[in-house]
């Protein structure tokens, strides 16, 4: 396993929609993801931010509080949004030392299937909610800076360098 080199906007790869992960075996790649994820340090990464174009994401909520729950999500799906929507300010390890402050809705209801290939369904608010529209963003070629007004995103990134 290694670390891998993490892809930093405004790289065309963090534009892109993703193809689906279907039948392939991704536990190499998600073992690597996780190691990347946990040395960054992040909460959430997906395929795009480390070159792999592929609809796979994963996760871990809990570990900066001391207990790790890794989650992998290939192929995910968002089911169902709740009308109510909150707005919090959004890091991103493509987009170092950016805050962006992003609406989306309070809780969403999703469908994925883990590492092994078994299918999952399940509902999530608070963190592991806005984890997961953040990181389902990546899948579809969208980042925190593509939620803002021009005016708001222009003042964000004016002066803004990532080194
Ligand atoms: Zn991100």
């Amino acid at each position: 396993m290694s670390v891998l080199p993490i892809v930093l906007w405004p790289d065309a790869r963090l534009s892109q929609i993703c193809a689906p992960v279907g039948d392939a075996d991704i536990r190499t790649l998600t073992d690597e993801m996780f190691e990347t994820m946990y040395a960054a340090p992040g909460r959430g990464l997906a395929g795009p931010q480390i070159g792999d174009m592929r609809r796979v994401f994963v996760m871990d909520v809990t570990w900066k509080e001391g207990a790790r729950t890794p989650m992998v999500f290939a192929d995910p799906a968002i089911t169902a949004r709740s009308v109510e929507t909150v707005v919090m300010e959004e890091g991103c390890l493509s987009i170092p030392d950016l805050m962006v402050p992003v609406t989306r809705p309070r809780e969403v209801s999703v469908t994925w299937r883990d590492e092994a290939g078994a299918s999952h369904s399940a509902d999530f608010d608070g963190f592991a909610a806005r984890c997961i529209q953040h990181e389902m963003d990546h899948l579809d070629g969208v980042v925190t800076l593509d939620h803002l007004d021009t005016a708001t995103r222009t003042a964000l990134i004016e002066g803004y360098d990532p080194k």
